[in-house]
């Protein structure tokens, strides 16, 4: 069976080298050193200042909005995970839908001012597949309107834009280091701040928000991560370079491999040096991604409807908002298998099956 991706696992005695240690120290949680050895290195291999390794990256969406006291309405993109629109809803705020660019996907610039009124606070854009969002023209709005910015970049690790870690944009980013992802910790996020008089709150908002057994100073949460997850990212951050390549490699197999007369896919932006977290292709309709589906799964290749549905359509949501554009590609995206050791034997048998499918 070839699933949509497939766990990275380092080398299993470098991980019990790990748990040695955590057994010796007798140190499980709680802020331990390898979890501030793993903060140090991700600061320096992503060239941010102010980063906290967390439980998730569902949490840190939550603790972003608390950190920022956000209320009332908050932009954001129906094409992402549902966790980004849930985290809005899960701190009483109400997701503004705005359609997606239709060639990156990502949240279009050109349709949020239609959007703001009195009660916005903030935007919410996720980085969808690692593509970076207009990151420039969303500051613009930002400043223009006094709102704060949150990126969502459970797809960004490792990706730059115009020599700049993407990470460094807006007022904060949140990473997710769940086992599906490029880098991974099996689960675990980051709160990536560009505010240093922030640290001390989210250091806080992460673990309860008490200092030391008698300064209580806000309502925080548990948000904490392990030294086992912790040291699951040390074991894997050396390796990420390489996971990176690998990734590429694929990705240049499946461009030269599938018949594009028939599909398409997102855009890049300029300037960006990637991390290649996903391969989505576009199908001319919804009928005909499902036929590639069923022909992919005789012969166990699984691919992922990602993201589906558009999120403005969920039926949870307070309010309801048009976004035609998300709604449309929603219903006909698909991300390939890709991941670390996926022969191209097998990349070329999905791009044959697909092509053939198309073309009859
Ligand atoms: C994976 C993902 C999340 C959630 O991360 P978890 O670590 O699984 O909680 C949030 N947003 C996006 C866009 C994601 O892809």
């Amino acid at each position: 069976m070839i699933n949509v991706t497939k766990t990275f696992l380092p080398d299993q005695e470098q991980y019990l080298e790990y748990v040695r240690g955590i057994w010796e120290r007798g140190y499980l949680t709680n802020n331990g050193p390898l979890l501030q050895e793993l903060e140090s290195q991700l600061k320096s291999y992503l060239g941010v200042d102010h980063l906290y390794f967390c439980s998730n990256g569902t949490i840190v969406l939550q603790i972003a909005i608390k950190a920022l006291e956000l209320e009332g309405e908050i932009i954001t993109t129906p094409f992402s995970y549902c966790a980004t629109s849930n985290a809005i809803l899960w701190e009483n705020c109400l997701p503004v839908f705005v359609d997606i660019d239709a060639n990156t996907f990502n949240i279009d610039p050109a349709k949020i001012e239609a959007s703001i009124t009195d009660k916005t606070t903030a935007i919410l854009a996720t980085h969808v597949y690692g593509n970076p969002c207009d990151v420039e023209a969303i500051e613009q709005i930002a400043q223009k309107h006094q709102l704060r910015v949150i990126y969502d970049a459970a797809h960004a690790f490792g990706v730059s834009y115009k020599g700049r870690s993407l990470l460094s944009f807006g007022d904060i980013s949140t990473c997710s280091f769940h086992a599906t992802k490029v880098f991974h910790t099996i689960e675990g996020g980051a709160l990536i701040s560009n505010h240093p008089e922030l640290d001390k709150k989210l250091h806080l908002l992460r673990a309860f928000g008490h200092q030391g057994d008698e300064v209580y100073l806000y309502a925080g949460i548990n948000g904490k991560n392990s030294e086992f997850h912790a040291a699951m990212g040390l074991c894997n951050l050396p390796q990420v370079r390489s996971i990176i390549e690998a990734r590429a490699q694929i990705f240049d197999w499946y461009h030269e491999g599938l018949d594009w007369e028939h599909m398409s896919r997102p855009q890049l932006m300029d300037d960006v040096e990637y991390n290649y977290a996903y391969y989505p292709v576009v199908l001319p309709s919804e009928e005909k991604l499902k036929g590639v589906m069923k022909a992919l799964a005789a012969q166990e290749i699984i691919p992922r409807r990602y993201f589906y549905p558009s999120l403005n359509t969920l039926s949870f949501m307070p309010q309801r908002f048009d976004c035609p554009i998300s709604e449309d590609i929603s219903l006909r995206v698909m991300c390939l298998p890709l991941y670390v050791g996926l022969p191209q034997e097998d990349v070329k048998r999905i791009c044959n099956i697909i092509n053939d499918y198309l073309s009859a």
